[in-house]
């Protein structure tokens, strides 16, 4: 199964991908998470231009050129981990992206079986957003005070050292959101005319959040 997570920044896409992962074994592919992974200095990339560029591209919150993306996101879906389904977060973000994703799959022999949209209310992004943190090497996502790791700063998953995003900041946020509206949103009717869009209340706790996604996949599933 290959899903889509669309929200705003902070709605709980990375954390849901996480759950999804658990309860149907497809794997969590957040563009953000890879562009993060290609440029971040641990890989020893920070002298390439190129990444140099990407990183200067999302400090300011604006988006990576499509052509690009989307070279990166088909090279990354050829990986043997997401051989049973991937669940996408952070793509598409724009009609254009939307357009060729279904080119790129279509090519690959693929198709989207469901587009979720976690609601949420935007005053209380920026608290969610202020404690995120995230965890470079495998891209699980902590809250500290909503969804604390066990110990202190370090990923319960794989023993890295979380780290906070750059772009996680109130100037950085109302740039994100300014495209997750103007650009995002109107993708929407793009999936509910395909009968795709599960729409889930994003201000629940995790655990109610991950509970309805479950139950409207199950519903999905058996439907096909
Ligand atoms: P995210 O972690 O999804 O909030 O992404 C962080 C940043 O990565 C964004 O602000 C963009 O600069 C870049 N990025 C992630 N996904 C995309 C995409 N689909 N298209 C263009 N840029 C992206």
């Amino acid at each position: 199964m290959n899903i889509i997570l669309l929200g705003a920044p902070g709605a709980g896409k990375g954390t849901q991908a996480h759950a999804i992962e658990k309860n149907w074994r497809i794997a969590p592919l957040a563009t953000g998470d890879l562009l993060r992974r290609i440029t971040s200095s641990e890989t020893g990339a920070e002298e390439n231009p190129l990444s140099i560029e990407l990183r200067e591209i999302m400090a300011t919150g604006a988006l990576i050129p499509d052509a690009l993306m989307i070279g990166i996101l088909e090279e990354e879906i050829a990986l043997s981990k997401y051989a049973n389904g991937f669940s996408l977060d952070g793509f598409p973000r724009t009609e254009a992206q939307a357009s060729a994703l279904e080119g790129m799959l279509l090519k690959n022999g693929l198709r989207i079986d469901a587009v979720v949209l976690l609601t949420i209310d935007e005053k209380a992004l920026q608290a969610r957003i202020e404690g995120r943190l995230f965890c470079p090497s495998c891209g699980a996502s902590f809250h500290s005070s909503l969804n604390p790791p066990k110990r202190e700063e370090t990923c319960d998953m794989c023993d890295t050292r979380l780290e906070r995003r750059k772009d996680d900041n109130a100037e950085t946020l109302r740039k994100r959101l300014e495209v997750f509206h103007g650009q995002t949103e109107p993708i929407l009717p793009f999936y509910e005319k395909q009968n795709l869009l599960i729409k889930i209340d994003g201000m629940r706790s995790i655990d109610e959040v991950a509970e309805d996604i479950q139950q409207s996949l199950l519903k999905l599933d058996t439907r096909s």
